[in-house]
């Protein structure tokens, strides 16, 4: 069975695929970062090995410039080697409860979305942020990921043609589409 899903919303296309997030020719991928964004183990370390050590500079001077990036919001650097002309980095939840956790996880994708737009994007791929480390029970992460897309994009205009959710795992991709069929 192919493993794609897809969804039309308000002018643009919600994908999930199964995947690795770091070939995606999409014009931004999204990396679960940490709040220092200095790299680290699962997809973030996936992402600054893949796109070389421009980025790593681009994270500390914004640190330096910022300070670290709080859960929930979202900045930018450039691709490096990447397929994508930019990264976009979020720091999600460590999951404590859905009261205090899931406002968290859906700013973090609606203000990457909101960047996104921001720079004018067509095309954007998300992995499933907080899922792994951080301990957000998949079918909640993905409900809550699935959830923030939709809001977001039925509120209006944006730029963005094609949102891919970007499943590693088959358990992944099941609660993802499960997510999207509920929708
Ligand atoms: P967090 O700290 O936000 O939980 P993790 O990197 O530990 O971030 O995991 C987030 C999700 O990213 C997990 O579902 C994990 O399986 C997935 N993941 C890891 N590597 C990749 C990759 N190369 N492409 C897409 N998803 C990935």
């Amino acid at each position: 069975m192919e493993k794609v899903a897809r969804r039309h919303i308000a002018g643009t296309d919600l994908v999930i695929l199964l995947g690795d997030i770091t070939v995606q020719g999409t014009d931004a991928i999204v990396n679960a970062a940490n709040s220092g964004l200095r790299g680290g183990g699962g997809v973030d370390g996936a992402i600054h090995r893949a796109a070389g050590p421009i980025i790593d500079r681009e994270c500390r001077a914004h640190v330096a410039q910022h300070g670290k990036l709080p859960p929930g919001r979202a900045m930018w650097t450039h691709g490096g080697n990447l397929a994508a002309r930019y990264i976009i980095h979020t720091v999600g939840p460590i999951y404590r409860s859905d009261e205090e956790s899931e406002p968290v996880l859906q700013s973090a994708y609606q203000e990457s979305l909101r960047m996104a737009d921001g720079l004018a994007l067509e095309s954007i791929s998300f992995p499933a942020i907080s899922a792994g480390v951080y301990g957000y029970p998949l079918d909640k992460a993905a409900r809550v990921a699935i959830e923030a897309i939709t809001d977001y994009l039925q509120q209006g205009e944006s730029s963005l043609k094609l949102v891919q959710m970007v499943c590693f795992s088959n358990a992944s991709y099941a609660a993802f589409s499960d997510a999207l069929d509920a929708v």
